[in-house]
């Protein structure tokens, strides 16, 4: 067989897969076990080797803090965004983390980022298609979900680059799966995509023309999905046991990984059988057992199988479509084999969905349809062009912290828009530009993607300066935002970073360092960030030591300060990332009566008319002094 192949993998929340494709027919590549789907569970072993799936899974239960599962809920998000995960998983966060750092989660002994870890899985997948191929395999398309932010998409490239993968293209898991099922060889028509996993929920709505894809509209919830059924369980069993059997072993890890198993089992049970049994083995001999019902596990999951109602509702209205005008409604996801959850799709659509092939393996056996139409393809899918759609508007913070929007949600992709923008105070240097996703009004309520500065634009009167933003998303979902002041062709020097993205230094260092990141490389790290630090405060100091508020402190309070400072300075010329810490704390301590002093001036300037600017004047000339963010103007657009 040729080594060249490009495979397409699901990297899912609890199951990930690889396939390829066989002459006109997608297959799953199975692992060495002979089990297609690879758990999405990341474990290390007694001899400290990382090992990735089932063979994982049971660390889970014996020693759950040296295994991680449901990864991809942390893969691009940063710590405001995961508190509710953190209630639900146990994940163990390292626990010198920097704000705003990139997550890291400890494993036995050391830390991974979430990349990291996917690509753990991402290896193994390889693996499997290495071994099965005879050869090496280096190129893949991967799949995400409709719903993933740019940042989740830029972390799950980034797993693959660490993996030793090229990542040719991030696909949307409900195009993959249109693409299985062959959709594309219907003309015209309205497609939906019902996609119910384990940790999240898609719904898409595919429009064809002339036998070409488009994704018209999605929506979804990227919290629900078979682990709160599972929730739901492990409730009643957690219930139960303290109730008949007087153990509440609620906060005893293993005990509740044990029951998690058993509510696995029978959920899955319950999707062919009218009854099933929960057994778990508590600790101190004792047995749990119970029996549940077809029509009780109907009970329990009718309001999570209802939350999908409102999603599937106001992605059809965002389509501009009724229900009755969809043509063909397909079930992705292990959820979906639950026999509720289709009748839920079929009463929702008028009409019953596809469930011809395994709906958790159809994303993967896409995936690779897609990576035969990349790699030159067959003659029966050469001609198909793929479009999908940006899930949420994108845009930047003007002046009065409002969001404006530049490329709107549900936009196909690629897409690209341009909007011009002047400067709000005269004399304006710099421009801020903070790069925004979401659909609400202000800044604050949106989500921060990135923050970069238009840098030296000549001084001009406010209103006069022409500055052009460019939004660029690229066919794997991926924005490029860049900004130019027309009049002096004055261009940002623009790295949009997603906010809790890898940088590509970072992913670098990953991959020379592979997974032995030394003690010495993150000690390193550490040293440079609190240097970045101490130089933020020294030069807030020297700035402070201008300014009126200096000369009202004592001389021993100077005296002080300034020993303070010293001992910054020496500090921060060190390897010591404990004396540079305890440096910045002192001198941070130190300054709070002169940072009290400084508000005051500023604050009676204000009180007696002067501009807070005019303090500023006193400050040494920067770009930065007069950094504001963009208002936008009609006559410019
Ligand atoms: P993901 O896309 O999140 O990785 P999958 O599509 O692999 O998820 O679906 C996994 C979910 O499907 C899990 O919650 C699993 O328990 C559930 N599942 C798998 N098979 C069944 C079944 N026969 N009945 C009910 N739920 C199932
Ligand atoms: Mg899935």
């Amino acid at each position: 067989m040729s080594s060249d192949h490009i495979v397409g993998i699901d990297l899912g929340t609890t199951n990930s897969l690889v396939a390829y494709m066989q002459g006109d027919v997608p297959a799953v590549i199975p692992g060495e076990d002979g089990l297609n789907l690879v758990p999405s569970v990341v474990a290390l072993d007694e001899n400290n080797q990382m090992i990735v799936g089932n063979a994982a899974r049971k660390y889970l239960i014996e020693t759950s803090d040296r295994a991680v599962y449901s990864i991809k809920r942390l893969m691009g998000r940063g710590m405001e965004d995961i508190q509710e995960e953190l209630k639900l998983f146990p994940f163990r966060l390292a626990d010198d983390l920097l704000s705003g750092e990139v997550l890291r989660i400890r494993i036995g002994e050391r830390t991974y980022t979430p990349p990291e870890i996917s690509a753990l899985i991402l290896r193994q997948l390889k693996r499997n298609a290495e071994r099965f191929f005879g050869g090496p395999v280096t190129k893949a398309v991967i799949t995400v979900p409709a719903y993933f932010n740019d940042a989740q998409r830029q972390a799950t490239k980034d797993a693959g680059r660490i993996a030793g993968l090229d990542v040719l293209r991030l696909v949307n898991e409900p195009t993959a799966a249109s693409l299985a099922y062959g959709l594309d060889r219907r003309k015209n028509g309205v497609v939906a995509v019902y996609d119910l996993g384990g940790g999240t929920f898609d719904i898409s709505i595919l429009k064809l023309h002339d036998g070409i894809f488009e994704v018209v509209a999605t929506n979804g919830d990227t919290h629900l999905g078979g682990d709160d059924i599972d929730n739901l369980l492990i409730a009643i069993a957690l219930d139960d046991i303290r109730g008949d059997l007087g153990l509440d072993v609620r906060r005893n890890g293993e005990a509740v990984q044990r029951i998690r198993k058993s509510v696995i089992e029978a959920k899955i049970a319950l999707s062919s059988e009218p009854s099933a049994k929960l057994d778990v083995d508590l600790p101190g001999g004792k047995k749990y057992q119970r029996e549940i019902t077809r029509e009780m596990f109907e009970q329990l999951i009718q309001p999570v199988v209802d939350r999908t109602i409102g999603p599937t509702k106001q992605a059809l209205k965002d389509a501009g479509l009724k229900p009755g005008q969809v043509d063909e409604v397909v079930l992705v996801g292990g959820s979906t084999r639950i026999p509720k959850v289709r009748q839920l799709v079929q009463e929702l659509f008028g009409r019953a969905p596809h469930t011809g092939m395994n709906p958790d393996e159809v994303v993967a056996l896409g995936a690779a349809v897609q990576a035969n139409i990349l790699g030159g393809g067959s003659a029966i899918t050469k001609e198909m062009l793929l479009l999908d759609v940006t899930p949420l508007s994108l845009g930047i913070e003007v002046a009065g912290g409002v969001t404006d929007k530049i490329i709107l949600r549900n936009s196909t992709i690629p897409a690209s828009a341009t909007q011009y923008y002047t400067t709000q105070v005269d004399g304006q240097t710099s421009v801020a530009i903070h790069v925004l996703q979401g659909e609400r009004e202000l800044a604050r309520d949106c989500r921060s993607l990135a923050r970069f500065d238009l840098k030296g634009v000549p001084p001009m009167v406010a209103g006069m300066p022409r500055i052009e933003v460019r939004f660029l998303i690229d066919a794997n979902g991926i924005l490029h935002v860049s900004a130019r002041e027309q009049r002096s062709g004055k261009e940002a020097e623009i790295e949009v970073q997603p906010s809790y993205g890898l940088t590509d230094e970072q992913v670098e260092h990953m991959l020379l360092e592979s997974y032995d990141f030394a003690e010495e490389d993150f000690r390193q790290r550490q040293v440079i960030e609190a240097r970045r630090e101490a130089d933020t405060i020294l030069a807030a100091l020297s700035k402070g030591k201008q300014s009126p508020a200096w000369q009202e402190l004592s001389s021993e309070e100077r005296a002080k300060t300034e020993e303070l400072e010293r001992a910054l300075l020496a500090a921060k010329d060190g390897d010591d990332y404990a004396a540079i810490r305890k440096a910045i704390d002192a001198l941070n301590a130190g300054t709070m009566h002169l940072a009290e002093l400084m508000m005051d001036t500023a604050v009676s300037a204000a009180l007696k008319g002067k501009a807070m600017d005019g303090a500023e004047a006193d400050l040494p000339e920067g770009e930065g002094a007069q950094a504001g963010h963009p208002v936008a103007k009609a006559e410019f657009k």
